[in-house]
Parts: C-alpha cells; sequence; structure tokens
C-alpha cells in the first residue's frame, strides 16, 4: 500500500515550540549518557532528595490505599491546606474556599488550564519579558496573543504599570506575573506588585500569578499576590510543590481562582488529565502540613541555594560579565558575550559552553531575550562554581566579546 499524506500538525499546533528549558536538560542528558561529563545547568529542578517525611509520609498513604481516582479537582485535605496557606496572607475580603482551588498535575498544568479557560481568539495577553518559556506557548495554545513587556534590565527587567499601559489595547484581557522570576531572579516588592495589581483591576484584566519560587528568596520573604491585593475577582494563583519541596517529579500544583474559574478548570481538567496521582496528593499534603521537620528542610535548601549564589555571583562579576544578582528562585542571567554584535548571541555563546566547555546552560531566546542566558544553580555548589569559572574562561575567549 502507498503511504498515507504526510503528517500536517493541526491548527491547534502549528505555531507551537518544543520547551526550549525543557530540551536542553535533555540535551544535557543525552551527552551524559554518551559519556560526556557535562555540568547540566539547564534545568531548573532542585538536585535535592524529597524531605524523608514527605515520602515517609506518601508511602503510608501508599500503604493506606491511596491508589484509586480522587475528585478530579484533588483531595479535599489538600485543598483546605492550600486554602488555609493562602488565606493566611489574604487580608481583602470573604476567606478563600476549598472550592476555589484545583490541584493539578503541576502548575505548568494550572497555569495551562488559566490560559484555556480564560483567554481566547482575539485576546491579547501582556508578558513580562524575560520570561519562562511556556507562558508564550501556554497563550498561543489558547488561541491568543502574548504580547511582550520588555521590562529594564538595570532593573532586572521588572516591568511596571506605565510600561505594561504601553502595550495594552482594546483587546487585552490579562497578564502573567511571575515573582520570584524565571529566568531573572528578580523579586517584585509588595508596592510594586501592588501597583500592576491596582492597574489591572482598573482595566478589568485576569492576572495569573505565578507563585512557584515564592518561598525562595534571599532578603525579605517574597510577597505573593494575595498578600497585597485588595480584591481577587480577576485573580488566578497558581502554585505547587516542585520547587519549595524538591518535589519535581511529583507533579502536583494547583490554581486558586474565584468559583467560577475553579469550575471551568475542574472541567477542563475532567476531560484531559483527572485527578493529579493520589498519592502525590498526599505527598503534597504531607509537605503543606507536617509543620517543623518540612520547614526544616526548606530553610537547609533555601540557605544552600544562597551559599551557591553568593559563591558563585562573585566569580561571574570579577570575569567581567554582566548578571543580574538574582533576589530569589536559583537562576543567574547574564548578558552574553558578543550580544549587540551578533543576532542571538545567547544560542551562539551557550552552544559553544556545551560544544568546548561541557556547561549546560539555556539560551535567552528560550526566554525572548536573545542577548541574554539563563544559568541554573540547582545543582552541587562545586559544580557550580567550577562551571562559573568554565563560562568566564568562554566569555574571555568568545570570539566578539
Ligand atoms: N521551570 C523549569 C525551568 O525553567 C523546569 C523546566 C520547565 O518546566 O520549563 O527550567
Amino acid at each position: 500500500m502507498p503511504d498515507g499524506p504526510p503528517f500536517r500538525p493541526s491548527a491547534n499546533i502549528a505555531d507551537l515550540r518544543e520547551s526550549a528549558t525543557i530540551a536542553a536538560s535533555q540535551r544535557a542528558k543525552a551527552l551524559k549518557s554518551a559519556g560526556r561529563e557535562i555540568i547540566d545547568l539547564g534545568a531548573g529542578e532542585p538536585d535535592f532528595d524529597t524531605p524523608a517525611v514527605i515520602r515517609e509520609a506518601a508511602k503510608a498513604a501508599l500503604d493506606a490505599g491511596a491508589t484509586r481516582y480522587t475528585a478530579i479537582e484533588g483531595i479535599l485535605a489538600l485543598r483546605e491546606a492550600v486554602a488555609r496557606e493562602a488565606n493566611a496572607s489574604w487580608r481583602g475580603g470573604a476567606p478563600i474556599t476549598p472550592a476555589e482551588v484545583v490541584v493539578s498535575t503541576g502548575s505548568k498544568q494550572s497555569l495551562y488550564n488559566a490560559c484555556m479557560v480564560l483567554f481566547g481568539p482575539g485576546d491579547e495577553v501582556l508578558v513580562p519579558t524575560p520570561s519562562w518559556t511556556s507562558y508564550f506557548e501556554m497563550v498561543g495554545l489558547a488561541r491568543a496573543t502574548a504580547v511582550e513587556v520588555h521590562g529594564d534590565p538595570a532593573r532586572g527587567f521588572k516591568v511596571d504599570p506605565e510600561r505594561l499601559g504601553r502595550h495594552a489595547t482594546p483587546r487585552t484581557r490579562g497578564l502573567m506575573l511571575n515573582s520570584p522570576s524565571n529566568p531573572t531572579g528578580s523579586v517584585y516588592s509588595r508596592d510594586e506588585l501592588r501597583a500592576i495589581l491596582d492597574l489591572a483591576a482598573s482595566r478589568g484584566w485576569w492576572v495569573i500569578s505565578d507563585e512557584i519560587y515564592v518561598r525562595i528568596a534571599y532578603g525579605d520573604p517574597a510577597s505573593g499576590a494575595l498578600a497585597v491585593a485588595e480584591r481577587r475577582d480577576h485573580l488566578v494563583v497558581v502554585n505547587g510543590v516542585a520547587k519549595a519541596y524538591a518535589m519535581t517529579g511529583w507533579r502536583v500544583g494547583w490554581a486558586i481562582a474565584p468559583a467560577p474559574v475553579a469550575k471551568a478548570m475542574t472541567a477542563l481538567q475532567s476531560h484531559t488529565t483527572s485527578n493529579a496521582t493520589t498519592v502525590a496528593q498526599h505527598a503534597a499534603l504531607a509537605a503543606l502540613t507536617l509543620g517543623e521537620p518540612v520547614e526544616r528542610a526548606v530553610r537547609e535548601m533555601v540557605a544552600e541555594f544562597r551559599a551557591r549564589r553568593d559563591a558563585a555571583l562573585p566569580i561571574l562579576k570579577a570575569g567581567g560579565l554582566t548578571v543580574l544578582p538574582p533576589e530569589g528562585a536559583f537562576y543567574f542571567y547574564l548578558k552574553a558575550p558578543g550580544a549587540g554584535s551578533v543576532p542571538d548571541a545567547g544560542s551562539a555563546f551557550t552552544l559553544r559552553l556545551l560544544e568546548e566547555f561541557d556547561v549546560a546552560v539555556v539560551p535567552g531566546a528560550a526566554f525572548r531575550t536573545p542577548d541574554w542566558f539563563r544559568i541554573s544553580y540547582a545543582a552541587e555548589r562545586a559544580q557550580v562554581v567550577e562551571a562559573c569559572r568554565r563560562v568566564v574562561r568562554a566569555a574571555a575567549s568568545h570570539p566578539g566579546a
């Protein structure tokens, strides 16, 4: 029989690009398994084990029968725990109820579901840039248009109401917020957050606040949107257990959204993935409710991230690199040597870094700032330090630098 017509992507995914952050770490893994000694500072994935008390709680839940479907929106105890934690910072009015919490297979799914239920064809969504690669694709999958709002590098690329206002049109329907930010490590102050939320409220925009790094901050605790918002009728807060508790592979996230939005997100999930893995939900419940043993582990992990930052940042600076000093998350964002003289300097430099210096990082094109690149310091301190020394050596010998 003759071959049928070749695969032609549907209109849904015609413009979809593979996740560059995931691709970078897959490539590093492939090279490693082929025998190359790569230092992988690509993936934004904590290198710590999930705290033992959480693993023990998950084993116990498994033995107690946590193996079946749960409610699509997640087990009540976990939604109660999320609501309780959120209410500790929310002061704006009626308390958040478990009915306003939808547990999903990772904050990535919650962000996607939120985009799908809030945005559609003809809508524009403001995306402070540089920003995590998947926001652009998620907004595109919802068939809305992501509008890049480039921040000021001198302010850690943060945006303010004036900049956002300049990119707004009558079609603007929403805004993606992310503090602490991936890839810049910038943290918005309470006042900065409040000013943006006030603008959004005055324009009737939806705000999706991705707070996955909120517990990883090196100065004052980072503030989430609920701590400063006056209202939350157009606010969706997304978080999960992956980064704070070193639980990336468990795949549990959640959204806190007004009840009708939560209902729509649940309906969407009911046709796609159903509930997040049952035993993983119990592990997430343990993370949120076991108290001191978990909190101690979080403090230790944040302290180690800080120590890595403090060990590596002076090396990068002394090497003459332009680097944003991270206030949260676990990324260095750096200007690529050759920026301004070649297009996509970040990709050219990071390719050379991988090929000649065995260091994997992510080019800034993934975050819509091709003159930059990202180093994740979610790896052993000695490796981070060694990799940063190699980055400096590579930069010193880079053509056009
Ligand atoms: N968010 C992390 C990163 O930026 C993990 C990979 C991903 O899901 O994008 O590296």
